[in-house]
């Protein structure tokens, strides 16, 4: 479908991000300079403060279409209509796997945000520059939102490391009023020292731009952002969330930005920059194609994008 549902932060398809996807992957150190804010935080890209944010008129507080396994149900029954399903559910010794362990989960956005638009555009430092403090992200041009979408499978993926013996926090729980903004995001998994920490978000791009991709932190070395020692681990961990992720949903990686592996490297981010933990970006699909939206807007689904990146974090917690 066309863009011209309502949209939020990014009325524009990215229509030259095929072209750009290898130079973003070959040569992040450059991304910022070749490709400018503007044209690289498009749609609904994490973080993706683009030209139209501040747009807030999409219902970004509506909930999922329903389904049987809505995002609450996803704790338990939902979490239950998964199991059995796959090689991640909980059982034996499998268990208490993650006793120990902090995982913080990071739902993009906020359904709020929208009606806080001028604390969310508030300028915060991510250590190489100053950058809004949120945004509302997308919606499908039904007008599921990204923010209603992001919670739900936080949700479901908090239940399946619960289950795994794991400590899970949320950066929010649909609990503010906005944000938290994203320095604020990363300072969370920081204090938490979490072993791992994953955001949540779904894409905002062009009909026909389908499939999932993981973000990696670039190397940054800027005011408070000093990533060194992340972007090993963190490569790691999205490295085994996007393939997990892949087989537990049977989507592909994305068709539009990467090398085909769903991998992108990105220096532009405050949660990632400003992050000191492990730490990765996941956007689960495409809301603005009909195709992923179908897929996004089923709790069926959204349980299986829980179970793989639930796997993928087992994997890397596991070492
Ligand atoms: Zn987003």
């Amino acid at each position: 479908m066309s863009n011209a549902g309502p949209d939020f932060d990014s009325p524009h398809p990215r229509p030259s991000r095929k072209r750009r996807a290898s130079a973003v992957a070959l040569a992040v150190v450059a991304a910022g300079a070749l490709l400018g804010w503007g044209a690289y935080a498009t749609l609904g890209g994490p973080e993706d403060g683009g030209p139209g944010r501040g747009k807030s008129t999409a219902p970004s507080g509506r909930t999922a279409p329903s389904d049987g396994t809505s995002a609450n149900g996803g704790i338990g029954a939902g979490a239950h209509s998964g199991s059995g399903s796959g090689p991640g559910s909980a059982s034996g010794s499998a268990e208490a796997s993650l006793k120990g362990k902090v995982v913080v989960i990071d739902p993009g956005h906020n359904p709020a945000n929208h009606r806080h638009t001028a604390e969310i555009n508030r300028k915060v430092d991510i250590g190489t520059n100053r950058k809004e403090c949120d945004t509302t992200g997308t919606s499908t041009n039904s007008g599921y939102s990204e923010a209603a979408f992001t919670l739900d499978v936080a949700h479901r993926l908090r239940a399946l490391l619960q289950q795994r013996g794991a400590t899970v926090k949320l950066t929010q729980d649909g609990d503010r009023p906005y944000g938290p903004c994203v320095d604020e995001r990363a300072r969370i998994g920081n204090a938490a020292h979490a072993d791992a920490v994953v955001s949540i978000h779904a894409d905002g791009s062009g009909s026909g731009n389908r499939g999932y991709h993981v973000i990696l932190p670039g190397e940054v070395r800027s005011g408070g952002a000093d990533t060194r020692a992340i972007v090993g681990p963190s490569r790691e961990l999205g490295r085994l969330v996007s393939a997990d992720f892949g087989r537990a949903t049977g989507t592909a990686p994305s068709n539009y930005i990467g090398d085909g592996d769903g991998i992108v490297t990105r220096k532009d981010l405050g949660g990632l920059n400003l992050s000191t933990v492990p730490k990765v970006f996941i956007e689960c699909g495409n809301m603005r194609d009909t195709k992923d939206a179908a897929l996004l807007t089923s709790g069926a689904w959204r349980q299986k994008a829980a179970q793989g990146i639930s796997e993928g974090i087992v994997s890397f917690l596991r070492g």
